[in-house]
């Protein structure tokens, strides 16, 4: 009998096995293919963007620099005596909005960012991520399996069993990080709601005879949209057909070509198909992302279009939120509903990346009303607070959970505080523990953080840009809890740290 049992090897299920194992739990991943190496897992078909707030996740964990490194990027500049700023500077690269490219330039800094290795998002692969992510799980002691692919699911008030490979996996809880096409949603009865498709989008890696038919980036035609990347023969095409084509089949390189053609308007010519595949705007969420003992993270909590780059990085934050939460509650130390929190916090925000995907539908549609609202989007994109609005949205800088408290820093990824000495927040949470840092010369803070001192590490001193703070205390997660002023209200302080991490006889009487 495990603690969890995970179905899926993906990103987020691999995510999530790393934070449980990480928190002590005993964890069994269940992968369908033998395989994890596939060419859409490569540059440039399994290419992905991750936003500042994930890249900030692998940096809190140690992670960062092994993905940099089998993402072959270069180190980010994160050594404590880097000449760096502590004044955010504006981000370099910007995604896009129904195909209309952000101008950089445009973007100034989130006023929450501050510098250093986590400041920005990352171009890297799926490879890249799950390797690194498979090496830490088997340092945490997690034991993954592949080759079976989970067929039934059953639970009780005691546990669940996950049944693959003609075998029986018990667990006390189990996890279905296995996809869009989630076995594990159908099976313990989740409802999965939302919208059905508009179009059917294709990607192919394909030699093509003429490519200067083809604009370079993202061009919309009154058709639909197509995508020329940088790298050699890999485009991507979007048509309007209702979802009409049959995805249980992979396309024919003739079908490619007359879709191409007709998208784009020119009469462009493909030769031999390498890959191709297809997706579609469909646009459904889990209703709960829990049902008893069973819960739900990444693609199998929700699908959406590809469009703006976020099912990745809506999955990382799921299974960032729900590891440090779930360890807790399988350790029987989790406050009164904490692991309900994860659906009340994570339902919101991807029901909002739900909506940014069906915006940019509704105004790629080949009609005249939208192009009509293509104009108005194209030209607020042109300001610079409209640019801010869509990057913001894009990269994460814009969520922020509700956890009841005003202040705007309260329930927001945290910005990577730098202490004098050059320790960064990020420094100071490998070990998956919450973190209270007290930025005041009298350490006031120390005596009432002891109480929770198992959870919780205490850091003091100044930092280099407080953000006119006094002290904040971080979840695991990364999410800041509570945000005190240069006068921390102690009180204040202790009712988060119970909210969050609960109230611990065994610990130190506070001072
Ligand atoms: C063309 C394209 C471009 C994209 N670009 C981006 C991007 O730039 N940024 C971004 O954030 N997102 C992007 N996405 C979305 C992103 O790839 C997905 O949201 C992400 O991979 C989801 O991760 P996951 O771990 O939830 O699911 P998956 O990656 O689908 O992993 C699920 C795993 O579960 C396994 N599995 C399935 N069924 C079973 C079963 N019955 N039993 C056991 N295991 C099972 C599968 O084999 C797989 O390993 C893109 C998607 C597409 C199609």
């Amino acid at each position: 009998m495990h603690d969890v049992v995970i179905a899926g090897a993906g990103p987020v299920g691999l995510f999530l096995a790393c934070e449980l194992g990480l928190a002590g739990c005993s964890v069994l991943v269940l992968e369908r293919d033998p395989d994890p190496r596939s060419p859409w897992k490569t540059h440039p078909l399994g290419m992905r963007g991750l936003s500042a707030t994930s890249v900030a996740a692998f940096h809190r964990r140690g992670l960062l620099r092994p993905l940099l490194t089998a993402s072959g990027l270069p180190d980010a500049p994160d050594a404590p005596d880097a000449p760096d700023s502590d004044e955010p500077s504006p981000p370099r690269s910007v995604s896009h909005f129904a195909g209309m490219v952000l101008d950089p330039s445009n973007v100034a800094a989130s006023p929450f960012r501050l510098p250093g290795p986590a400041a920005e998002g990352v171009m890297t692969d799926l490879e890249a991520v799950e390797s690194v992510l498979s090496a830490r799980a088997a340092d945490v002691g997690v034991e993954i399996r592949r080759g079976l692919a989970v067929s039934a699911v059953e639970q009780d008030d005691e546990g669940v069993v996950l049944r693959a490979g003609g075998h029986e996996h018990a667990a006390r809880w189990a996890v279905g990080c296995d996809g869009g096409r989630s076995v594990v949603r159908r099976l313990a009865g989740f409802d999965f709601a939302g919208t059905e498709p508009q179009f059917t989008g294709y990607v192919v890696l394909a030699a093509i005879a003429d490519p200067e038919e083809l604009r370079p980036g993202f061009t919309l035609t009154p058709t639909g949209m197509y995508l020329r990347t940088p790298a050699e023969g890999y485009v991507g095409v979007l048509d309007f057909d209702g979802g009409a084509f049959d995805r249980s089949r992979p396309p024919t390189r003739d079908h490619l070509q007359a879709v191409l053609r007709r998208v784009s308007g020119t009469e462009v010519t493909l030769g031999e198909v390498r890959h191709a595949s297809s997706f579609t705007d469909r646009a459904m969420q889990a209703t709960t992302y829990r049902r008893g003992r069973v819960l739900l993270a990444g693609d199998a909590a929700h699908v959406h279009s590809p469009l703006g780059a976020q099912g990745l990085n809506l999955g990382i934050g799921d299974a960032v939120n729900l590891g440090w939460k779930l360890a807790a509650t399988v350790r029987g130390d989790a406050p009164d509903g904490l692991l309900d929190t994860y659906t009340g916090e994570r339902h919101p925000v991807g029901a909002r990346v739900l909506d940014w995907t069906r915006a940019q539908t509704a105004v790629m549609k080949p009609d005249a009303h939208a192009r009509a609202i293509q104009a108005v989007v194209r030209d607020l994109l042109g300001t610079r607070d409209g640019t801010i609005y869509v990057f913001e949205r894009t990269s994460g800088a814009r969520t922020r959970h509700d956890l009841g408290d005003e202040h705007p820093l309260v329930g927001r990824d945290a910005p990577d505080f730098r202490l004098a000495d050059g320790t960064r927040l990020g420094d100071l949470m490998p070990d998956g523990r919450g973190v209270v840092l007290d930025f005041g010369a009298d350490h006031r803070l120390r005596g009432a953080a002891a109480r929770w001192g198992s959870r919780v590490r205490y850091a003091a001193g100044a930092a280099r840009n407080d953000l006119g703070l006094g002290a904040v205390l971080v979840r695991p997660d990364g999410v800041v809890a509570w945000a005190g002023d240069r006068d921390p209200d102690r009180a204040a302080f202790e009712r988060a740290a119970t909210r969050w991490f609960g109230v611990h006889p065994s610990s130190p009487v506070p001072v």
